[in-house]
């Protein structure tokens, strides 16, 4: 008879102050994670881009090396929970190669998460907490993480649900928009994130009560007729944050019958 498999504590998404809307340098994190029983915790701050655009909410790319260095250190200091290299990154075609070729390839980085925080919509970008309150934004939102999913440099998808923020009511185009979203998701096998930080946001009221913004049960109602698989992190800005909203959406993907990614084979390079 097998043995029923031990389901490890973990998290893949956690940020630093160097965001500027997060507090915490990465030790304070993983010792916080180390606390509550992580065994995997992985530091995955908002990505730089060689340009420095967007920042108000990332890093600038010359901190990149104090980044690195900063989880290495932590990686040292605190043997006993298994720190992962990661970033949380938007997808921005024209630095595909940076992804690729300097973070996963010269740094060495152990993944990447992406993430549709921002839009491209008619050559500008749209923010996707406030803006895909429409058809053609969230057209151009769901093509948007399509893409992503296809460059596959990803090794999982941050809530892609993100469009809760701005849709009260579920409605036949974001069934549509979620369907295009969950089949590219099984065609390129790129699990989806169940996010906790949408739980710690100011929960919006519909017609069925008050909901969080993400994630948004439909949209994983919707994701158990697929072929996916799915992530419970925290995407931590405080270090008491480490493990906030994870057994909640272990809970949902497990009332839904949602498949746990299995995501061992990152380890530190
Ligand atoms: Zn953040
Ligand atoms: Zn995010």
């Amino acid at each position: 008879m097998k043995n029923k498999s031990h389901t490890p504590l973990v998290n893949y998404h956690s940020h630093t102050y160097r965001c500027k809307h997060a507090t915490g340098e990465v030790v304070e994190f993983v010792n916080a994670a180390s606390e509550a029983g992580l065994e995997i915790f992985g530091v995955s701050d908002h990505a730089a881009f060689p340009d420095d655009r967007w920042p108000d909410v990332r890093m600038r790319y010359e901190e990149l090396d104090d980044y690195v260095e900063a989880v290495r250190a932590a990686q040292r200091s605190v043997p006993q929970v298994q720190v992962l290299l990661g970033m949380e990154c938007e997808y921005v075609p024209e630095f595909k190669n940076y992804l690729q070729d300097e973070l996963l390839g010269k740094r060495q980085f152990d993944y990447l998460i992406g993430a549709g925080h921002y839009t491209p919509h008619k050559g500008d970008w749209l923010s996707s907490f406030t803006e895909l309150n429409c058809k053609p934004h969230l057209k151009s939102y769901t093509e948007h993480l399509c893409q992503m999913m296809e460059s596959k440099l990803f090794a999982f998808i941050a809530h892609p649900d993100i469009f809760g923020c701005t849709n009260f009511e579920w409605n036949a185009y974001l069934n549509a928009c979620s369907r295009e979203i969950l089949r590219t998701a099984e065609e390129t096998q790129t699990p989806l994130e169940i996010n906790g930080n949408g739980l710690r946001k100011k929960y919006l009221k519909n017609s069925d009560g008050f909901r969080p913004p993400y994630p948004w049960r439909p949209f994983w109602e919707l994701a158990s007729e697929f072929n996916i698989k799915v992530v419970c992190n925290s995407d931590c800005h405080l270090p008491n944050e480490v493990v906030a909203g994870i057994s909640e959406n272990l809970e949902l993907a497990n009332t839904l019958r949602l498949e746990l990614a299995d995501l061992s084979h990152l380890s530190p390079g």
